[in-house]
C-alpha cells in the first residue's frame, strides 16, 4: 500500500527506502519523518536484537536524539557518569579526568549517557513504529538493491536508497560496482574487542567504579569499564591485537584466555575483577573508508560509508549525525527544488571532513592508549599536566558539534 500523501502537503513527495534497522536506519526513518518525508525500512533480521551490551553516546548524539523527542523515554534507561577517566592498567593510577554528568550538559548543551544497546534500539525501533511516515519491515532479504527490487516488498518505487546496512553493506557494493576505481572495502584493522559483562544486580567489584567511563591502558591493549544504563550492570570491552578468525573460536573459554592474554602484566586487581565478568565473544574491529557514499539513487550512511575503530566511541554518534544530517539536505532540496543528486553531494561534503578529523582523533588515541615504554611515560606525564577544565576543551569541536537544521 502506498504511503499517505503529507497531511499539509508543503513538501513535495520523496520516496525513501532505508536498508538496515541498526542506530543509523531507524534514526535515519526518524529524521527523515521529523522533516516530513516518508520512508520504508526494510531489516533482513526476522526480530531486531541489539549486538553488543552497552554503548557511551555522546553530546553530539544525545542533542539529535532530544530533537527527535527521544529523551524523555531514553532518560528512563540511561545513566550519565560522573566523569571521563583514563587510568593506567597496571598500576590504577588515574592519569586523566574529563568531567561530564551536569559539567557535560552546560558546556556541550546535551547530556553525555551510557545506555544498554538493547534500551537503545528497542526506543528507536518503537518510535520508528509509532510514526505515521515511517514503516518497518523485518525478514528483507534482498537480492540486489535496485528501486525495483524494493519495490517488490513495499509496493512503492523508491526515488532515493539509504544504505543503512553496517559494515558488510550490501548497497555499498552495488555503489561502487566492479568497474569502480575507488572500490569501497571494509578492511580488518588488527584489533579484535573482547566484550564482556557484569549483569545488574551482581556486585561491581574493585578496581571498577560503576558511576565512571573509566579506560584502563596498557602495553598494545586497553580496556573500557562503564554502566550499561541506570538498572546496573558494567559493559567491559578489551581491545587489542587479534586475528579475524577471533569471532568463530570465541567460545566464554576463549575469549577468557584472550583476556588474559591481552593484560598479562596488568594490575592483579584488575584481572581478579574481570574474572567474576562474563564473557560475551569477540568482535574482530573492520574499517571502512574509501570508495564513493553516494551515486545519485543511493547513499550511504553509518558503518556502511565510514565504519571505524572504537577508540574515540563515536561510530554510532557519527552515524545519528548522518541521519540528522541527510533529513536536513533532502528536506533543504525539497523546499528549495534542488535535484537529490546536487543535495546528495552537499550531504558528502558536509560529512567526510568530520568523518576524517573523528578518525584521526581516534587513530591518536589509539597510538595514546596502548603506547609503552618512553612513548607511555610521555603520555602520562603530559596528561598529568593537564586540568579537568583544559582536557574538555580538547573535546568542543566534537561533542559540542551543531548541525545546520531542525534537528541539532
Ligand atoms: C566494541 C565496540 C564498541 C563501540 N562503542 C561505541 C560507543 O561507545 N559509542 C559509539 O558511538 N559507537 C560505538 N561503536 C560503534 C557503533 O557500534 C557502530 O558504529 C554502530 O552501531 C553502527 O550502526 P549502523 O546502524 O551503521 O550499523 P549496524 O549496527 O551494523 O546495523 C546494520 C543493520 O543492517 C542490517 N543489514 C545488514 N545487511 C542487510 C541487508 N543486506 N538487508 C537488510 N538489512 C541488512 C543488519 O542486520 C543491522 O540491523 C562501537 C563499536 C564496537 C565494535
Amino acid at each position: 500500500m502506498p504511503h499517505p500523501a503529507p497531511a499539509d502537503g508543503s513538501l513535495p513527495q520523496l520516496k525513501v527506502a532505508i536498508v538496515g534497522a541498526g542506530i543509523a536506519g531507524l534514526t535515519s526513518a526518524l529524521a527523515m519523518a521529523a522533516r516530513g518525508i516518508a520512508v520504508d525500512v526494510l531489516e533482513r533480521a526476522e526480530s531486531l536484537d541489539a549486538v553488543g551490551a552497552g554503548i557511551q553516546l555522546s553530546p553530539n548524539a544525545t542533542r539529535i536524539l532530544q530533537a527527535l523527542g527521544l529523551t524523555d523515554t531514553l532518560r528512563a534507561f540511561w545513566f550519565e557518569p560522573d566523569e571521563i577517566r583514563l587510568a593506567d592498567g597496571r598500576s590504577l593510577q588515574t592519569l586523566a579526568t574529563v568531567p561530564s554528568g551536569a559539567f557535560a550538559r552546560r558546556r556541550w548543551g546535551a547530556p553525555y549517557a551510557v545506555i544498554s544497546r538493547a534500551d537503545l534500539q528497542r526506543t528507536l525501533a518503537d518510535a520508528v513504529r509509532a510514526h505515521p511516515l515511517c514503516r518497518l519491515h523485518l525478514g528483507v532479504s534482498l537480492g540486489d538493491h535496485t528501486p525495483a527490487a524494493i519495490a517488490r516488498h513495499t509496493g512503492e518505487m523508491p526515488d532515493l536508497i539509504v544504505g543503512a546496512d553496517g559494515v558488510r553493506s550490501k548497497v555499498r557494493d552495488s555503489i561502487s560496482g566492479p568497474l569502480s576505481s575507488h572500490p569501497a572495502t571494509a578492511r580488518f584493522s588488527g584489533n579484535v574487542a573482547w566484550r564482556l559483562t557484569l549483569p545488574p544486580r551482581r556486585p561491581v567489584p574493585p578496581p571498577f567504579d560503576p558511576t565512571v567511563v573509566t579506560a584502563y591502558l596498557g602495553r598494545n591493549a586497553h580496556l573500557v569499564a562503564y554502566p550499561m544504563g541506570n538498572d546496573g550492570g558494567l559493559n567491559l570491552v578489551a581491545i587489542g591485537s587479534g586475528r579475524a578468525s577471533a569471532e568463530s573460536e570465541a567460545g566464554k573459554a576463549v575469549t577468557r584466555a584472550a583476556v588474559a592474554d591481552l593484560f598479562a602484566g596488568w594490575s592483579p586487581a584488575l584481572l581478579a575483577a574481570l574474572e567474576s565478568a562474563d564473557p560475551l565473544g569477540a568482535w574482530p574491529l573492520y574499517e571502512v573508508s574509501d570508495g564513493p557514499w553516494h551515486d545519485g539513487t543511493r547513499v550511504l550512511i553509518g558503518d556502511a560509508a565510514h565504519a571505524m575503530m572504537p577508540f574515540a566511541a563515536q561510530g554510532a554518534a557519527m552515524a545519528i549525525e548522518d541521519a540528522a544530517a541527510l533529513a536536513e539536505a533532502l528536506a533543504n532540496a525539497l523546499t528549495h527544488r534542488i535535484d537529490i543528486r546536487s543535495a546528495l553531494d552537499s550531504f558528502v561534503e558536509s560529512r567526510k571532513p568530520r568523518i576524517e578529523k573523528v578518525r584521526a582523533r581516534g587513530a591518536f588515541n589509539r597510538f595514546a592508549y596502548h603506547a609503552s615504554g618512553p612513548v607511555r611515560v610521555g603520555r602520562n606525564f603530559v596528561l598529568s599536566l593537564r586540568t579537568p577544565e583544559r582536557l574538555a576543551e580538547d573535546f568542543d569541536w566534537l561533542y559540542g558539534h551543531r548541525l545546520p537544521g531542525l534537528l541539532s
